[in-house]
């Protein structure tokens, strides 16, 4: 199923099922050429074209992941979004049936290249593998996403660090709002002659300054894109302001289009997203934290290396329903991970990934059966620690 724009392209397209009469969240649908996903939904990151520790069968069958995140820099170095492209495509290449967002790049030139030059037509940057000189444009990157065949992609934006001054933010801001018409018009004219459905979704930035948020947000509106990201979260601000931040545009952005949070948040922080009208969100706390021995749980954090679990035979979860929870005592984890064993990370990151899953189907649920004021209030007033 697609959406046809004003613009006459085929897109994704997203479908509201029911809102909270009290707060902006909603559950719909995201209808993409690689399957419908439920929305709100947490998108696992697979960086390198895989969620490390995990198979494709284990997100598919097992955790029944509909649509994961990859990235466009890394993929893009290594081993080449025109090597991928001629093994058939980013869905091909790791054996993925369902949907794939690929970010821009944007943000890891900008975190991870120990060298990079702004300018008004984009950025050169040096890679962190080899040192090797790159550049990316508003349109290269959306060649490089196409070649990948990404479901939903972005357009390359300037995600400043933080603070920054009122006055660099917004020159930083309207560079972001001139890519993305850049990227846009590159997106339009190579649709025309692609028979797949993919969109290309602007990013609202304006660093922590509310105002130039939502002039963002203004100006990307006349890009009549199917959904819309807000970005340059996550970036060493305060979490109340990250909050703030999305919380100004949302009555700007429109309502029947998906919005996405890029690279948050912690479990509790996931409803406070969906109560200000997000729908997408993308983090490596999950995974990451599950290989440093950090496990999420129901009742709160697991921190595994502990010797109060040294003769555990809990698991990890008494509530969870994962391969690892069913299967394996927090004992045994602990030894996994006392160990250093290649197992650990794998069960530890299954789990991981199911507790942000099963938090955004309680989420969805409390949504649709008109209880998510109630919801949010029991997350706010939980504790941190599991027992
Ligand atoms: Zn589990």
């Amino acid at each position: 199923m697609s959406l046809t724009l004003e613009s006459g392209l085929a897109q994704i397209r997203f479908e509201t099922l029911a809102e909270c009469s009290v707060t902006r969240a909603r559950a719909g649908l995201l209808h993409t050429a690689h399957g419908t996903i439920e929305t709100p939904v947490f998108m696992p990151v697979g960086t390198q074209a895989t969620v490390k520790g995990l198979t494709q069968r284990d997100l598919h069958d097992d955790l029944q992941v509909g649509i994961l995140l990859s990235n466009t820099y890394h993929l893009y170095l290594r081993p080449g979004h025109e090597l991928i492209a001629r093994l058939g495509g980013l869905h091909r290449f790791m054996s993925w049936p369902n949907a794939i967002l690929t970010d821009s790049g944007g943000f890891q030139v900008f975190s991870l290249s120990g060298m990079r030059r702004i300018d008004e037509d984009g950025v050169v940057f040096q890679s962190h593998l080899d040192g090797s000189t790159h550049r990316f444009t508003p349109e290269s990157t959306v060649d490089v996403q196409l070649a990948l065949g990404s479901d939903i992609q972005m357009v390359l934006d300037e995600c400043p660090e933080y603070p920054v001054s009122h006055e660099y933010a917004r020159e930083s801001m309207h560079r972001t709002v001139r890519w993305a018409r850049l990227a846009g018009a590159r997106f339009r004219e190579r649709m025309r002659a692609l028979s797949t459905v993919h969109a290309l979704f602007p990013i609202v930035q304006g660093s922590m300054f509310p105002d130039l948020r939502r002039e963002c947000a203004e100006a990307l509106l006349e890009l009549d894109t199917a959904g819309y990201a807000v970005g340059g979260l996550s970036v060493g601000e305060p979490r109340p302001l990250s909050l703030d931040m999305v919380e100004a545009t949302e009555g700007i952005l429109p309502r029947g289009r998906p919005r996405y949070a890029m690279g948050v948040g912690m479990p509790d922080e996931l409803p406070e997203y969906v109560a200000r009208g997000i729908d997408m969100m993308d983090c490596v706390l999950p995974s990451r934290n599950a290989r440093n021995g950090y496990l999420f749980t129901s009742q709160g954090r697991v921190i595994i290396k502990h010797a109060r679990y040294k003769e555990d035979e809990r698991p990890v979860d008494p509530k969870c329903t994962c391969y690892t929870c069913t299967s394996y005592s927090r004992a045994y984890l602990r030894h996994l991970f006392q160990s250093g064993e290649i197992l650990y990370s794998a069960l530890a990151t299954r789990h991981n990934i199911q507790r942000y899953l099963d938090i955004m189907r309680e989420i969805r649920h409390a949504i649709i059966s008109n209880s998510f004021p109630e919801y949010l209030r029991c997350v706010r007033s939980a504790s941190a620690e599991a027992e």
